[in-house]
């Protein structure tokens, strides 16, 4: 794969499909050592990513032209790649470099922007896998949350679906994957009840994940959080980093549905969104039923960190934000 870094070239290029309003998600992608329009950014049928899941990818967010903890977010794609013996052939720098000019060549001032490494596809179709070429794709589309508005405003309503997240035995869950079927079935469990998303339980029967998020709760000001069994989210680091500056207690432990439902709030975090709360779980009204005072404290400061040098990282620009 020859990696083309050089970010002038695409420019004119993709501004201009940029212009093209009809299509969506705006955005730009690169792979295959270029920068494309996110509608022109496509695998064969034939990637291992496709065909068995076979990939691990990661998530970070801009907000208001910085990136949000970065480092951390590289930090856990070059884990996962090397825990599935994946190779990009691109150093962390450069693919920090390609991920700038994803949303550089962009413009969006707020940006969901996702490193996907896939097993790729072997010349002789081979069922080795270490035949296969490895495939790095990047791209960045505008900021998306899980929690809309009028969800943020009045609190999520979830349901505890009895799928069983798929375990760490089977699937290392620090190695941030594809593998959700668990998950969607969740959701559709939840739609059935009415729910706007779903958790799933972990193999022991406790409280687990969300289908891309990670979850809190609070007894009389102490938090608790799912440690086992689930993927570590940044967003979840971050809560448990700012719980540490503001001196509010948090435990990691398993956090069983009795306790989950008895809490005064709980919220979800995630980097599709932040700090989200949740007012009811199945048909329990959680606390007194609105956004809880913790809950407006944490995710307050979750925004307020965005604008840190510590935690963030300015985008450099070529086009006009929009
Ligand atoms: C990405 C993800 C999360 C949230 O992680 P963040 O780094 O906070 O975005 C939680 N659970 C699963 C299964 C995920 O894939």
């Amino acid at each position: 794969m020859s990696v083309n870094l050089h970010p002038v070239a695409p420019v004119p290029f993709v501004s201009k499909q940029h212009q093209d309003t009809a299509r969506y998600p705006h955005g730009v992608a690169f792979m295959d050592g270029q920068y494309l329009p996110m509608s022109e950014a496509k695998i064969s049928v034939l990637d291992w990513g496709l065909l068995h899941s076979d990939a691990t990818y990661d998530t970070v967010h801009v907000w208001d032209g910085r990136f949000f903890r970065l480092d951390l977010h590289l930090d856990r794609f070059f884990n996962g790649l090397a825990k599935l013996r994946m190779d990009i052939r691109m150093s962390r720098d450069e693919v920090a470099e390609v991920l700038q000019n994803c949303v550089g060549l962009a413009g969006h001032r707020s940006a969901y922007v996702e490193m996907i490494c896939t097993r790729g596809t072997s010349p002789t179709f081979s069922r080795d896998p270490r035949n296969a070429v490895n495939r790095f794709i990047a791209f960045a589309v505008p900021f998306g949350s899980v929690a809309n508005a009028e969800q943020m405003a009045r609190g999520l309503h979830l349901a505890i679906s009895n799928t069983v997240r798929i375990p760490p035995a089977s699937v290392d869950p620090t190695v941030k994957n594809y593998h959700w079927l668990d998950l969607v079935k969740g959701l559709y469990d939840a739609y059935d009840q009415n729910a706007e998303s779903a958790l799933v339980l972990d193999y022991e029967g406790n409280i687990a994940e969300g289908p891309g998020f990670n979850i809190f709760a609070a007894h009389n000001g102490r938090l608790s959080t799912p440690a086992q069994n689930v993927l570590p989210g940044i967003t979840r680091r971050s809560v448990l980093d700012i719980c540490g500056a503001l001196d509010i207690p948090v435990a990691e432990v398993p956090v069983s549905v009795e306790h989950l439902l008895a809490a005064d709030e709980v919220f979800i975090t995630s980097t599709a969104g932040g700090v989200m709360p949740v007012t009811k779980v199945n048909q329990t009204v959680i606390g007194r039923g609105d956004v809880g005072d913790l809950t407006t404290r944490v995710k307050d400061e979750y925004w307020r960190r965005h604008a840190d040098p510590e935690w963030s990282t300015p985008v450099r620009y070529f086009v006009e934000g929009v």
